[in-house]
Formats: C-alpha cells, structure tokens, sequence
C-alpha cells in the first residue's frame, strides 16, 4: 500500500477505482467498506482526513482520535492500495472560498449546521482529485449518503455512490470512532439507542415507540426520514459529552 500526502503525487491512472474516505480511527465498519470496494473495483483508494470544515463543535474536532499508524496497518490488511492521507493545507489553502452548499436532509442537517455543506465540500474535492467509479459510505449515517446522492446527482458526477449497511458490536451498538470516549456506565446507557429503534421498527408509530423505548436517553432527534431510496428511522442522543447517531431501515434499499 502506498501513503500519498500530495494531491500532485497520486498518479492513479485509468484504471476502475473504488473510493473509501474515512476521517480514520478505523473500526469495523470501515473494513467493511474496505472490503465492498475491494470486490467491486481494480484500484482501492481511502482517504484519511479529519475535515475540519464539517466539524460543528470545536471540543469535538480537538478529541478527534487519531493513530495513523493503526489505521495504515488496518486499510493495509484490507487491500487498499493507496492511502491519501493530506494534510489540513493540502485540502484548504488560506485563501479558500468554494462550497458545495447542498440543501440539508431531516433533523441531522438541523441539528448541525454548516455540518452537511463540509461533509459535500470535502467529498466533491475527493471525488475531482481521485476520479472513483464508485464511492463507500455506511448506513450509519444514512443521511449523510443522501445528501451526497442528492450532490452527485445535482451536479452530474460520474460516480456511482454505494451504502454499506451498519457494522454493530455484539451488543447491537453501531461502531463510531467516537464510542472510544464512552466511558463504561456511558456504553451501557448507549445500548438503549440502538434496542429503541430496532424495536420501534414495526410500530404504527415508530417515532413514540423508539422515544418510548429510550430508557431515559435524552434524543436530540426521532424521525423517520425519507431518504428518496429508502425510509429510515433515525435519531441522535448525547452521552454524557458524546453525540451518537444511529438508524434503522423501515423501507427500501439504501444500497
Ligand atoms: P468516518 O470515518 O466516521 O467519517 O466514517 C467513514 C465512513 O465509514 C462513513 O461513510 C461512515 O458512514 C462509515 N461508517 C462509520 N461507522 C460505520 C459502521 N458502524 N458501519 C458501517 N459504516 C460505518
């Protein structure tokens, strides 16, 4: 695998790529987007990049983890064939002034603005530097994959955007580089996000249900989201300082 920090020195050529950008701290839920692209295309590219642009709270871009050696070994193990891992500069010179402003999709957009728009910025330059047949994203964060549907459409891309389902714990916890932070007490209390929705999914009304089932979670958001390929029930809640997000399908295929 090769490690590439220069825009200029990725040479990828003219063969099918399969793009994965991840913002690292590798779990996975990312080895399985790994994998997906691995199958489907003649060159794996991931990139590696913690945008700060799509950042709303800055305590929560200084906790960011980062261990680039960890995850060089893991997309490594994987079969990526080049990790793009610019710096903050390479993507952002001083003077830069272009956004991809994309309408927000439900309460996830609402809840964290400015968030969508980094997200689309940061996938648009990603997409124009490495020129991928197909994009890798999860089901995690379900909304996120159709606002870059929307984008990729709107603006005529010629890509083809793939959503990976959720990777879980055992426990049924979605994977999140940010459930590092959890502390014990924390992780336990978590559980009742994903044991809310999955079980709100067959209920006339799965947003009482899920809120219902919520164990004393506090939820920023419940919704069910019409994500234009499929319906989703969505929702976010804090732990503690952390902000978790997860979702469940009610209708559709999101792939
Ligand atoms: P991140 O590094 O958190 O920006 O995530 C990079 C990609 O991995 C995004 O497309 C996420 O949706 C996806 N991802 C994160 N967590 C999971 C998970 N538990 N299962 C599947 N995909 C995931």
């Amino acid at each position: 695998m090769k490690v590439v920090r220069g825009i200029a020195d990725l040479h990828l050529g003219t063969a099918e790529i399969g793009l994965v950008p991840t913002m690292g701290a590798l779990h996975a839920g990312h080895r399985s987007l790994f994998r997906a692209a691995r199958a489907e295309n003649d060159v794996v590219v991931a990139s590696l990049f913690v945008n700060p642009v799509q950042f709303d709270e800055p305590s929560d871009l200084a906790a960011y983890p980062r261990d680039e050696m960890r995850d060089a070994a893991i997309a490594e193990e994987e079969g990526v064939d080049v990790l793009f891992a610019p710096g903050p500069d390479e993507l952002y010179p001083p003077d830069f002034a272009t956004w991809i402003d994309v309408e927000a999709v439900g309460a996830e957009g609402a809840a964290r603005p400015g968030h969508f728009r980094g997200v689309a910025t940061v996938c648009v330059k990603l997409f124009n530097i490495v020129r991928p047949r197909r994009a890798y994203f999860g089901q995690k964060d379900a909304q996120q994959s159709a606002v870059l549907r929307r984008v990729v459409r709107d603006l005529n891309l010629p890509l083809e955007i793939r959503v990976m389902p959720t990777v879980r714990d055992a426990d049924g916890l979605a994977l999140s580089s940010r459930n590092v932070r959890l502390t014990a007490d924390e992780r336990e209390q978590a559980l009742g996000l994903p044991r809310a929705l999955q079980a709100a999914a067959g209920a006339d009304d799965p947003v009482a249900a899920a809120r219902a089932g919520l164990n004393g979670l506090h939820p920023e958001y419940i919704e069910v989201v019409d994500l234009g390929v499929a319906t989703v029930l969505a929702a976010a809640v804090r732990v503690g300082t952390t902000r978790l997000i997860d979702n469940v399908l009610l209708e559709g295929d999101l792939s």
